[in-house]
């Protein structure tokens, strides 16, 4: 059974592999990258630009992330990996209710079977019948 430590530090990993995506996908801006830029430069105008630059909080992620999630099947899993940590179902087997390993959890964030499964099925059946 993973433990709260464990299981908040998974979906920290998930949200940032949410976040990543989102932003490879072009969704979102790179913040640390404006960070950067805003730091390194000097000047009250980079201030203002990087005020004007907060609306992309969380809400803004939200939105965009549910808008790429339509056309991108890894971040709906994500998306459903992070419904399961809340449900509290996360990192259990969802054939055989056996904890997942957790260095498969690793390797693989939204993994719903442990490894012997997984084999026995020879495929990752992530589909589910789509719920709004
Ligand atoms: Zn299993």
């Amino acid at each position: 059974m993973l433990t709260d430590k464990k299981i908040s530090e998974f979906k920290k990993l998930i949200l940032d592999e949410r976040d990543r995506l989102l932003i490879e996908l072009g969704y979102l801006s790179e913040p640390s990258l404006t960070d950067a830029l805003n730091e390194s430069s000097q000047g009250g105008n980079a201030y203002a630009y990087h005020m004007a630059d907060q609306g992309t909080d969380a809400q803004e992620r939200e939105k965009a992330y549910i808008f790429a999630a339509r056309d991108n099947k890894y971040l709906s899993q994500l998306g459903d990996a992070l419904e399961r940590i809340e449900d509290g179902t996360y990192g259990v087997c969802s054939v055989c209710n056996k904890d997942i390993e957790e260095n498969r959890l690793k390797a693989v964030l939204v993994a719903k079977q442990h490894i012997e499964c997984k084999n026995k099925k020879g495929f990752e059946p992530e589909e589910k019948p789509s719920k709004k």
